[in-house]
């Protein structure tokens, strides 16, 4: 018997979809955090998916946009290992496209020049709080007779070009994150503008919406994965989208990255670009694993410490949270100490030695530097503290208070001259694990002392303070350079 296999209540357009995604940073800024989790979750869903992830750099501010943003935004991406499938769409060499579109609109009677100064413009908004109403352009300019505009461009005025929105336009979306969304064109702050302030008889530079919309529906973008804070320009966009004769993507807006006050996480929170954190020593899998976190829970029974490529087989949007996401530096910091403390101490000795140069250490070969690494990595949280912690391996340390007090006592001192003495004998390089115990022993039992008062005063000596690593792995590494033995000699 053949089973009859029931149709899935599918919209039409998501059986045949193959998903396209993209981020669409401006390149005003480094790549802010809150981008780079937009990036995340584009891309995971796209991986997921089996689709596309694009970028398309919006650079039609021009007096904003660099140049070296750009390549920030690109390195940082590519730091955190989100890569994109198609060479990026740079917005501002679409302009003439985004031109015709917006003629297509004033010829379609859909879009209007409005020539209001903006001394005008500031009269109406001020008049506008005097009597308690939201401010809002009036669509002032929106019916005008030939014979007022003609009297504008007798003036030579500049105009704007707006897009007419209706007041009792209800526009919905079934947001993919927040569920069925409603707007009211009421609530759109009056006709919007779609190109700059610019000579009558031309077209200024296309904004914002105009251009997402021309932009994404180009690049043929099935899903808009973006911030919550874009919830309003959603609804513009759909109207746009309406306009053209354009069917809309499906739109997930995220929620956004809070503080510890449950405010946005702002500049004024002092880290927040992706290089911060890289230069503060988090790893981009933390920081990758970290911001996967933010907004989006576990299914139940997966680790909280995963690879995004392992998160991507099963990343969807049921599980992103309607509520902002808090950022919790403990949380980031747990999952970096726990990614440097699985990194071999090969791989962390590859992270560590640039930044050992850029200190002007340098390692004197491999085997050691793999043995310092082994020696430090467990107690490491950021990269940096790498840097700290290797200091007393690369530079002579000052005698810190604790350490001072140390050799202060009766029976260091001597301690320290009969195991200076007794290391004239030996080999540095040879120095071993054996040999430093057994003179350590041989020395407690010559200068009648006790072990802890021998260990503390060796570790005083040899790096400066009683807090630090394992003190003989720690000695057997200065030994190889026999910089054990100056350091001792400095205090006998
Ligand atoms: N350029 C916009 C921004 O950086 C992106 C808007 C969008 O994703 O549509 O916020």
């Amino acid at each position: 018997m053949r089973v009859r296999i029931p149709s899935v209540p599918y919209p039409n357009q998501l059986k045949t979809l193959t998903v396209r995604v993209r981020l669409a940073p401006s390149p005003t800024g480094t790549l802010h955090i809150g981008t780079a989790r937009t990036a995340l979750f584009n891309w995971l869903f796209a991986q997921k998916k089996g689709g596309s992830f694009l970028l398309r750099i919006e650079n039609t501010d021009n007096e904003r946009s660099k140049e070296e943003y750009i390549k920030n935004i690109y390195q940082g991406l590519q730091w955190l290992g989100i890569n994109w499938n198609e060479s990026p769409i740079i917005q501002s060499e679409r302009v003439n496209e985004h031109k015709s579109i917006i003629k297509k609109l004033l010829d379609k009677g859909l879009a209007y020049r409005c020539y209001a100064t903006e001394s005008e413009l500031e009269e109406m908004r001020e008049n506008q709080r005097k009597s308690g109403l939201a401010p809002r352009y009036d669509n002032r300019n929106r019916d005008l007779s030939p014979e007022q505009e003609s009297q504008y461009l007798k003036e030579g005025r500049y105009s704007v070009i707006r897009f007419k929105i209706n007041d009792q336009k209800l526009i919905t979306w079934n947001d993919l994150i927040r569920g069925k969304m409603n707007w009211s064109g009421k609530d759109l702050g009056g006709d919007m503008v779609i190109a700059r302030r610019a000579p009558s008889n031309t077209i200024g530079d296309p904004l914002y919406n105009l251009v997402v919309v021309a932009d994404d529906s180009a690049m043929k973008i099935t899903h808009v994965i973006r911030g919550e804070d874009h919830i309003a320009n959603t609804a513009k966009q759909i109207l746009l989208y309406e306009a053209l004769g354009l069917t809309p993507p499906l739109f997930a807006h995220t929620p956004l990255i809070l503080n510890c006050e449950g405010k946005k996480l702002s500049k004024r929170d002092g880290v927040t670009s992706i290089n911060d954190f890289k230069n503060m020593g988090y790893t981009p899998e933390a920081m990758a694993n970290y911001m996967t976190l933010l907004g989006w829970s576990l299914p139940e029974g997966m680790n909280e410490r995963f690879k995004i490529s392992e998160v991507s087989k099963v990343f969807d949007f049921e599980r992103i949270n309607k509520a902002g996401a808090k950022f919790d530096w403990d949380k980031l910091n747990w999952l970096n100490s726990q990614v440097i403390h699985d990194m071999s101490p090969e791989i962390l000795l590859e992270k560590l030695e640039p930044l050992f140069k850029e200190k002007g250490w340098e390692v004197p070969n491999h085997s050691w530097g793999k043995e310092l690494t082994e020696l430090i990595g467990p107690s490491m949280v950021l990269l940096n503290d790498g840097v700290e912690q290797a200091m007393p391996f690369f530079e002579v340390p000052v005698l810190q208070a604790d350490g001072k007090k140390q050799l202060e006592i009766e029976g260091a001192k001597t301690s320290l001259i009969y195991i200076f003495k007794e290391l004239e004998q030996i080999e540095c390089s040879l120095f071993n694990k054996n040999q430093a115990l057994d003179l350590i022993n041989k020395t407690v039992k010559e200068c009648e002392v006790k072990k802890g008062l021998v260990m503390k005063s060796l570790r005083a000596a040899l790096l400066g303070t009683l807090n630090g690593p394992d003190l003989i792995k720690s000695w057997i590494l200065l030994s190889r350079f026999s910089s054990d033995r100056s350091r001792i000699s400095r205090f006998i």
